[in-house]
């Protein structure tokens, strides 16, 4: 099956009970054994399985072209719980990318995930970089996000994972801003996807959840599934409904996410009060090439930087009046954020940027919003 058509019927099924063609929502937590304590299903307790969980699973495993998927309460459970998972016989060692999700950088710096992994932060778009890293030290863990967050720098994830994988570490690439209509990273042989299902996938900014994809079956994936059970940061059977929900649109929906965020790219491109767009998909990016090789389309994220400073910034973010200012990303309306004031002070996003998701408005309708709060 094609990708459209796997977002629509992979995991799913008839309700053979009563024929309903959506799946129904299974809040209960509970399963009953037979006579002989067998268990007739493969249910036994919601926070080890539930069918909500396992419709949403099946189908990422097989958006992603993978082994399985195993999901939790929010992207930053997922990817706390698939640290914790790195086998004890790997290093505790991690390369970072140096433009990443804040979140992660936050996981480091307050909580003791940071000291008790030794982090080398990289440039990833430079490889001899990476290799430097990597041989620098016995490395446990390579960490990949790309497009990344806020600068869209792209990675070229088959020549990574190739550095990691001959230095014995495993790979992980937060694919939340590309999503699998765009990239599958399983296929450049990366270990493991990884997604904030709560933004494009869920897609309409009403629910919190996150996985990790496995390429195939490892330790590591065995770790995994026992966080997931062990320490219960399992998502709601009805938040399972909701992100299963959302990826039967998931491929239209991006298509229309690059076409607007590709229009709003090459007009702020020509704006005389922007400094620079960026946006993989423009000619100039740095990772355009890779990009381009990499990915099916450019996705629905961009970032740009005001002429001036904070101020000029914070005063376009604070003009618009149909994009909304909030963080977060992947929903229907398009939301514009000052990132650097978010990130605290040690942050390097430059002053001047602000990062738009590009929402499924009409895209003149953006293009006029954005041209009146960019007036001086
Ligand atoms: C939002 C986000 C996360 C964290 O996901 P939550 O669902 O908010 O916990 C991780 N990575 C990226 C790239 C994100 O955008």
């Amino acid at each position: 099956m094609r990708f459209e058509t796997k977002a629509i019927h992979a995991g799913r099924s008839i309700d053979s009970a009563t024929s309903s063609v959506t799946m129904p929502i299974y809040p209960s937590t509970t399963f009953e054994r037979a006579e002989d304590g067998s268990y007739p299903n493969e249910f036994e307790y919601s926070r080890d399985n539930n069918p909500n969980r396992r419709a949403l699973e099946d189908s990422l495993t097989s958006l992603e072209d993978g082994y399985d998927s195993v999901t939790f309460a929010s992207g930053m459970a997922a990817i706390t719980s698939l640290i914790e998972a790195l086998p004890a016989e790997q290093p505790r060692r991690m390369i970072m990318p140096q433009d990443m999700y804040n979140g992660i950088r936050s996981l480091l710096s307050k909580t003791d995930i940071g000291s008790n992994f030794d982090i080398e932060i990289v440039d990833m778009t430079d490889l001899h970089a990476v290799e430097k890293a990597v041989k620098n030290k016995p490395t446990g863990l390579v960490w990949m996000e790309t497009p990344s967050n806020p600068l869209l720098q792209v990675t070229d994830i088959e020549a990574v994972t190739k550095i990691a994988q001959q230095a014995g570490a495993y790979t992980v690439v937060d694919n939340t801003f590309a999503t699998p209509v765009l990239q599958r990273p399983l296929t450049f042989g990366v270990d493991f996807a990884i997604h904030s299902l709560t933004k494009y996938i869920g897609g309409h900014s009403d629910v919190m959840i996150g996985t990790a994809i496995a390429r195939s079956d490892s330790p590591m994936l065995a770790n995994l599934r026992a966080w997931q059970h062990s320490k219960g940061a399992v998502p709601s059977p009805f938040d399972c409904w909701l992100a299963l929900r959302g990826v039967q649109t998931l491929a239209p929906r991006m298509k229309d996410h690059c076409a607007n965020a590709t229009a709003i790219a090459d007009f702020l491109n020509e704006h005389p009060n922007v400094e620079v767009v960026h946006y993989p998909g423009l000619a100039d990016h740095p990772g355009h090439h890779i990009a381009a090789q990499q990915m099916d389309s450019y996705g629905g994220m961009l970032s740009f930087q005001v002429k001036g400073g904070q101020r000029e910034a914070m005063d376009v973010a604070a003009k618009v009046r149909l994009l909304i200012r909030a963080t977060s990303l992947g929903g229907t309306h398009s939301l514009i954020e000052h990132r650097a004031s978010l990130e605290g002070s040690e942050t390097k996003t430059p002053a001047n940027l602000l990062r738009v998701s590009i929402g499924l408005e009409h895209v003149d309708d953006l293009k006029e919003d954005l041209m009146q709060a960019l007036e001086q």
